[in-house]
């Protein structure tokens, strides 16, 4: 497993807030990037990650059916989000993307709010597992614009769906099955905005070690400039019934 989260060279602060856990016989991995004026968005970050494993711990137990298990501790995260927002004048607005993986066994359940993003790196092959609920993405899907106007597009930071700005938020769910030397990439936007799937795809086939290409995709943000906080958790799965390599 690598992590790295980094401010990237322009912000004053990091707003993205990541979490990695064993809970059980599952592996929770979680990246968040915040938003909201001031000091805002990296308290909505911090409390969705925190609230997500408060469902979790709570909730493990009693759990029969994982994919709602982790819909059900998004929801609880938004409640928290939203309430705190409602109650402080100072959080007014403010929000966070969650993109969420909890693996059990060879499968990956994932669930997803915002422009975060997962991948899964296989045989040399790069696959988009969530799709960005922003503007580009949607003027994409509708062939209004290409996937390089996309990528360039000014606007492209306009979410259209985020975790903690209405009482109530859809989430994207899905599963994956895994096989042995899988890569599951987590990545806030700063990493995607800085570097194409493409150029993701080259840095991926070094074939660097988890804690090495943690750090090395971020590098490669900052890098292009570095222009937003970037967060990577890369967890690489490892042999039967040891679902990531920590
Ligand atoms: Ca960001």
């Amino acid at each position: 497993m690598g992590v790295y989260s980094h401010t990237g060279l322009l912000r004053p602060n990091n707003e993205d807030a990541y979490c990695h856990c064993q809970l059980s016989s599952m592996n929770l991995l979680v990246v968040a990037d915040g938003m909201g004026g001031h000091k805002a968005g990296e308290v909505a970050s911090q409390l969705a990650i925190d609230r997500i494993k408060e469902y979790f711990e709570e909730h493990l137990l009693e759990a029969f059916d994982v994919q709602e298990l982790l819909a059900q501790a998004l929801l609880f995260a938004n409640r928290g989000i939203y309430e705190q927002a409602a109650d402080n004048l100072e959080f007014a607005g403010m929000g966070t993307t969650v993109t969420a993986a909890l693996v059990k066994g060879k499968k990956a359940y994932l669930a997803h709010i915002g422009d975060s993003r997962a991948y899964l790196y296989r045989h040399g092959e790069l696959f988009r597992l969530t799709a960005d609920h922003n503007l580009v993405q949607q003027m994409l899907s509708n062939g209004e614009i290409t996937e390089d106007e996309a990528y360039r597009h000014p606007q492209r930071n306009l979410l259209l769906n985020a975790m903690g700005t209405a009482s109530k938020c859809e989430i994207d769910e899905d599963m994956v099955e895994l096989q042995e030397g899988d890569l599951l990439l987590l990545c806030t936007d700063g990493l995607t905005s800085m570097l194409t799937d493409d150029e993701l795809l080259v840095i991926l086939q070094e074939n660097l070690n988890p804690e090495q290409l943690a750090v090395r995709l971020v590098d490669a943000a900052n890098d292009r400039g570095g222009q937003d906080n970037t967060t990577v958790i890369a967890a690489l799965v490892t042999a039967e019934g040891q679902e990531v390599g920590m």
